[in-house]
This record gives C-alpha cells, structure tokens and sequence, in this order.
C-alpha cells in the first residue's frame, strides 16, 4: 500500500496545533479554576495580634473587644508574627490563617527615625550653657571616645532636660544628632504605655535594638514622666504595666556601656514626679534644666525664625520686650502669624504691625489655653 506522505505531514501539523490549543485551554480552565475557589472563600475576619503564645497558638482582638485563643495555620510565616500587627482569621474556627502586611511596622511608626537631622546648634536660640554642657556629655564620648578612655573616666549615660515645654529640649537632641553626624531616635514615653501587657517593654528593647543598630546614633524619650513617675504600690495592673516598662528601660540603659555608640537622652516638664531611681548614677546622672528664653534669647528665636522672611524695618529688641514669658514654640508661631496677615494684606513683605498683630492673637491663645486648664484643673 502507498502512504501519501504529504497528508501524514499535514496530519503531524493539525495534531500539534490541537495540542497546543489543548494546553492553552487546560491552563485556562485551571485559572478560572482557582478564580471560583477565590470567590467562593469565606471572608477572614481582621483581628489583631496581641501575643504569641507557642509555636501554633496566639491570642488575638477581635474589632468588637473581644480576645480568642487562637491556632494558627501551618502555612503562617512566624516570622512575620509581632504583636499589634493585623492578622486574617477563619470565620468558623478563628483560626489565624493570614498577616495582613501593613506598610509600616508598628513599633517603627510609634518612633521618629531621622537619619542625621538637619538641626545644628545655630538653629537654637539661647541656651548657650545648656549647649555647651550637652556637648561634653554627647557629642564628645561619640566624636572622640578615646580622650575618656585616655583620662580613664565614664561620660554620664544618659542625660535627662527639664523645663517648661516649648523651649527646645527636643530641638536640642536634634541638633546634637544632627552636629554629630548621628541617628535621631525619638519616642514619646506615652507611646509606651501601650493597651497589651508586656507591649510597652517589648517597644523599649526594640527601641534599643534599633539604636544599636542604627549607631551612632541619640535615643530621645520626650515625657518621660509618664513612665517614670515615682513607684507606688499599685494594684490596678495599669499602673504595673508601667512599672514593668520602667524596668526594662532601667535595665536597657544598665546594659549600656558609657562609650557605646548610643547616647540617651530624656526630657520632662515635670522633673519632680522623676522616679529617683532613674536619676541614680550610671543613669539619668547629667539633669540639665532647659528655662524660658530671656530677653536676649527671644531676640535670638526672633531672628532664627524670620530668616527666611521678607522683612521691613523690624525693631527685634522691641518685640524681645513685648514678648516676656513666652517660649521658643510661641515665638516661631508669632513669626508664622505675621507671615500669614502679611498675604491676608496682599503683601509680599512683612511688617512691625504684623507682628503687633501676630504677638496678640499668639499671647490671646495662650491665656485662652491657660483658663481652660485651670477651669479643668479645678473641676478635677
Ligand atoms: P515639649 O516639652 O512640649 O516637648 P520642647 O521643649 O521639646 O517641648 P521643642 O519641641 O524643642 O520644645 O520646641 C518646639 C519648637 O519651638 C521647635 O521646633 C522650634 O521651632 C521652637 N523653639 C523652641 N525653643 C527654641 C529655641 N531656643 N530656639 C529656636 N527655636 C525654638
């Protein structure tokens, strides 16, 4: 029998187009597929994580308040498993199934991370004394550590500011990170006084973890009386939470060493509710005391302030003399306040009027401020 070879050729061509259309088709099928299964899944429901017990069990928040122990899925990295992140859970079991990622970590959005700060010390006015002592507690151990070990002292460890607020204890940290080519690491102390146990000590080794590495680098804590109040014998298991934190941040600046390429520093307007435990040697030993700026200081922030303003003929000593008791905060916002009735004027110059005008609506909102917390004051 002959074979035609043209047609078995024609065939062998047919044949391998069909199988690739099959492939296709199949592949096709397979993601509809799995597009069926998607739409067909329950919705997980969003918790939070609070603690991670052992390895297959957590506890978790559920929006309405309410806490579970819960399992979690074989599939869940554990490494992406930190408390107070968001997490996906089975409707019907409440297993944890899912970590929902979030852009930021939650312990990081809790501090400001600024990598060398574009304060310096120029940038401050006043406080030359106060400038000058931080300077020797700071900027020397990390610039020059070996004049200390030469002479064979300690730097102090960690140096607490007091004073009024708005008169540039956080502007000072900056600044020193900023001079000293350091990290700046800022955390408000209330951020730490966190809703889940063992929460605030955890954000205290972490913040020490990231100040090592992120050395050189200045560990700011701004109110830190709201952690380190005076111990009392307190039941109420808030109050023992925040004894807890305390002692973590007591033991982490223990652990430190002195020429350690971290400098702490912390700031309060209320120096006398200070634990003395966190003012004992080896801690908070340097207290430097940050006042309200004087007359030459003010003209000082004046001129700091309004470098960048269009002026005309500004008597800055007069508005040094009209400006008594206020704080640095207060004369940054005078300058911002005469800027803007200059554009409500339609001017693109500044003037003396507008800074009448801008130190009596300041002055105006600081005794407004005032009645309002003597009011609550007295009704508490
Ligand atoms: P708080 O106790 O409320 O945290 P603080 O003492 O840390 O206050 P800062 O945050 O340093 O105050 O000051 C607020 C702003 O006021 C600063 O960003 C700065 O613009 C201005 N300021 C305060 N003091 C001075 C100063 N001595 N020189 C220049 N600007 C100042």
């Amino acid at each position: 029998m002959e074979v035609d070879v043209s047609k078995q050729q024609d065939y062998k061509i047919l044949y391998q187009k069909l199988l690739r259309n099959h492939i296709q088709l199949k592949k096709y099928v397979k993601r509809l597929e799995n597009e069926l299964v998607r739409l067909k899944s329950p919705p997980l429901l969003v918790a939070t994580l609070i603690d991670i017990i052992d390895d297959s069990r957590a506890i978790v928040r559920s929006n309405n308040g309410m806490e579970f122990l819960v399992n979690i899925a074989s599939h869940v990295d554990k490494k992406n498993l930190k408390p107070g992140i968001k997490v996906g859970l089975n409707q019907q079991t409440l297993a944890l199934v899912e970590v929902l990622k979030s852009e930021k970590d939650p312990d990081i959005l809790a501090m400001e991370v600024i990598e060398r700060p574009n304060v310096r010390y120029h940038d401050i006015g006043g406080l030359k004394k106060q400038i000058e002592e931080i300077r020797e507690c700071v900027e020397l151990p990390l610039k020059k550590p070996e004049v200390f070990k030469k002479v064979g002292i300690e730097p102090p460890k960690g140096i607490l500011l007091y004073g009024p607020p708005g008169c540039g204890k956080t502007l000072i940290a900056k600044a020193v990170a900023g001079e000293t080519n350091a990290t700046f690491i800022g955390l408000t102390a209330s951020e730490l006084v966190r809703k889940f146990i063992g929460e605030g000590a955890r954000l205290v080794r972490e913040l020490f973890k990231l100040a090592r590495e992120k050395a050189p680098s200045i560990v700011f804590i701004d109110e830190i009386d709201a952690i380190a109040m005076h111990r009392i014998n307190s039941d109420v298991s808030g109050d023992r939470e925040v004894q807890r934190t305390l002692l973590q941040l007591l033991s982490e600046i223990d652990g430190f060493k002195s020429l350690d390429n971290v400098r702490i520093l912390a700031a309060t307007n209320r120096i006398d509710l200070i634990d003395p435990a966190l003012l004992r040697p080896g801690r908070f030993d340097r207290i430097i005391y940050i006042p309200l700026p004087d007359f030459s200081a003010r003209v000082e922030i004046f001129k700091i302030h309004t470098r960048n303003m269009n002026l005309r003929n500004i008597d800055f000593e007069k508005l040094s003399r009209m400006t008594e008791g206020a704080t640095g905060a207060d004369i940054r916002m005078i300058c911002i306040e005469a800027g803007l009735f200059a554009i409500r004027n339609n001017r693109e110059f500044v003037t003396m009027e507008d800074f009448y005008k801008a130190i009596e609506k300041v002055f105006e909102r600081k005794r407004s401020k005032n009645d309002k917390e003597r009011t609550s004051n007295y009704i508490k």
